[in-house]
């Protein structure tokens, strides 16, 4: 099956919609974490909602998910941009071992600590234009919970998701509810918002990991006029370079880096996402550092 999302509206009243399927993409992520199920599936639905929410928002740029967790997780990272390109990862704590079929809550949030963040990067040249975070509180007990109240308190539209997630699919539904600019087109049908959240309440979490995204619109909405449909592709795709990391041990210093190399011989990083490995050996520190100094800074301390 192809990995894309759609969209798609309500004739006559302001109710849109979307729906994704993650098939190729998702294995790409879920082969390269060896994770138990119950994480598995939450990184799944949390990528689900990502391409959804990056989808709805009117925004250019990455829209970054990351759960703080304080159980067994510590960490739940999805990234993506509305082309439809994502990345995600996951942090453990490896001296918590799992309940059997954990919530949400018992994985990352078992004493109140745990933390939503959303983070809108603009991802643009202008150096005016800050990334947007909001943390939001952690109410609910599943990532369509969590992500339900954010939508309600900071972005204010009325918006439910479906999510689900297993070793070979991660699959979600979004319906939001438009502002109602007082048109006539949307006067005739004023229960729409609340039928179709009631026809997708139906919807299971088999359902939902079976069949093709027209199935389940098919299925869900045979009675209701869904038109202006637009497909997108969805991929799996990460940012790391070379360079990152270059930056970023520059960033760590000289003192922490020949500390590393007097240790292990080189400083070996691997891309939490992807796994790529990176390995800087003694030549590519020093290199590291005759770069980042400027010539004026090096002629000072010759
Ligand atoms: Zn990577």
């Amino acid at each position: 099956m192809n990995d894309r999302l759609q969209r798609f509206m309500l004739r006559g009243a302001p109710v849109r919609g979307e729906i994704v399927s993650l098939d190729a993409s998702w294995l790409e992520i879920a082969n390269r974490h060896d994770l138990a199920p119950p994480v598995r599936d939450c990184l799944g639905e949390l990528s689900a909602a990502a391409l959804l929410l990056a989808a709805s928002l009117k925004f250019d740029g990455a829209l970054v998910l990351q759960i703080h967790g304080d159980g067994p997780v510590s960490l739940l990272v999805v990234e993506c941009d509305a082309s439809g390109t994502y990345r995600a990862t996951v942090k453990l704590r490896d001296e918590q071992p799992l309940l059997n079929d954990p919530g949400l809550h018992a994985l990352v949030n078992q004493h109140g600590q745990g933390r939503f963040v959303v983070t809108l990067d603009p991802r643009t040249n202008s150096p005016n234009r800050q990334p947007y975070q909001g943390i939001v509180p952690f109410e609910g007990n599943t990532v369509a919970q969590v992500l339900e109240r954010y939508m309600q308190r900071s972005e204010q539209v009325p918006t439910r998701l479906w999510l689900a997630a297993d070793g070979r699919r991660c699959a979600g539904l979004l319906l939001q509810r438009l502002p109602d600019e007082g048109g006539t087109a949307t006067a005739g049908d004023t229960d729409a918002w609340a039928r179709m959240q009631m026809l997708a309440d139906t919807l299971t979490r088999e359902e939902l990991l079976n069949l093709p995204s027209e199935g389940v619109l098919k299925r869900l909405f045979w009675q209701e006029p869904l038109h202006d449909f637009d497909r997108r592709a969805c991929r799996f795709a990460c940012s790391c370079s070379r360079d990152k990391v270059a930056s970023m041990l520059r960033m760590l210093g000289t003192p922490e880096i020949e500390s590393i190399l007097a240790e292990k011989g080189s400083v070996d990083v691997r891309c939490e996402f992807c796994n790529e490995p990176y390995r800087f050996d003694a030549v590519d520190c020093a290199t590291l550092f005759r770069e980042g100094v400027s010539p004026t800074a090096d002629h000072r301390n010759q």
